[in-house]
Parts: C-alpha cells; structure tokens; sequence
C-alpha cells in the first residue's frame, strides 16, 4: 500500500488510500523519536527514556528499542494536541503516545508501583526522626530520593 500507515494495534490510519490517492488531511504520522546520544548527557538520557517510552506504549512484539523499521509511523489520534510534544518535555503529556492504543490492559509501571510502596511506606513511618537525621541538611528531594533507594535495596535484598 502506498504511503503511510500507523503501527498502533487497531488502528487503521493511513495516509492513502488503496489507489494511492491521499486520504486525510488531518492525520499526521510521526516516527519513533531517536536516541541522541552525542548531544550531552542529559539529551541522550532523556531521548533514551523517550524511545524506551514509545516502544512500551506501543506495545508491539515486532517492535524493539534496538529495531524499529524505518517505514514504522504512529498517527495523530494517539496524541492529545495531535502531535508529540517537543522532545525535552518529558512530563508533557504528548512526549509519549497515549490514546487509543488498542490495549486496554494498561499495566501499571514498576515505577507507578514501586512509588506507591513507598508512599505507603512512608505513611507508616511516623515516629520522629533520630537526632542523626536531624543534623543532615538533606533537601527534601534528595532525601527522599535516599529513601527510594533504601526501599528499592530492601525490595531487592526480601526477593533473593
Ligand atoms: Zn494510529
């Protein structure tokens, strides 16, 4: 078939019909973001993330981090504004697609539920803290990150 067609399960956008005559004007398809790696280290970081992101929400055996045909385009309908936001905006919520993506089974994240735990974690440590940690100038960022940490080595220290 000539032109552009879109990899999201059930989803038939294509960019022309059968006779090769242009569809819909409306519709646009975008390739798989790239990882840059060459451009620091926070842009190959979050280029990565963002392909990584991609390639979860489409969600397709066929598709890879390491391969993803040339000819592989998600349309318009999977982006709120119609588009995928600018690169580097990573809590934009076009930075990945995320409508009708033909799986309704949308599995929570290990992030989604690792944060959980540690709120719920977090909720349960109520006592003051020790006079140790009174004295550390941690902001709370930092600190909680330590505290992610700890929790994510007790995780991995019960699984074993
Ligand atoms: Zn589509």
């Amino acid at each position: 078939m000539p032109g552009k067609h879109c990899c999201v399960k059930n989803c038939s956008s294509v960019s022309h019909d059968c006779r090769g005559n242009r569809r819909n004007n409306v519709l646009q398809f975008f390739r798989f973001p790239t990882w840059k790696k060459h451009e620091g280290e926070h842009v190959s970081d979050v280029t990565r993330r963002r392909r990584i992101s991609w390639v979860a929400a489409i969600r397709r055996k066929d598709i890879t981090f390491d391969r993803i045909s040339e000819s592989m385009r998600v349309c318009s309908l999977h982006f709120h504004s119609g588009k995928p936001s600018y690169e580097m905006f990573e809590n934009h919520p076009d930075w990945k697609p995320s409508l009708r993506l033909g799986h309704s089974d949308v599995k929570q994240t290990d992030e989604a539920r690792f944060l959980r735990l540690v709120n719920r974690r977090t909720q349960h440590q109520e006592q003051p803290p020790s006079p140790a940690q009174q004295q550390e100038q941690v902001p709370p960022l930092v600190a909680g990150k330590i505290k992610c940490n700890l929790i994510y080595y007790e995780m991995t220290v019960n699984l074993k």
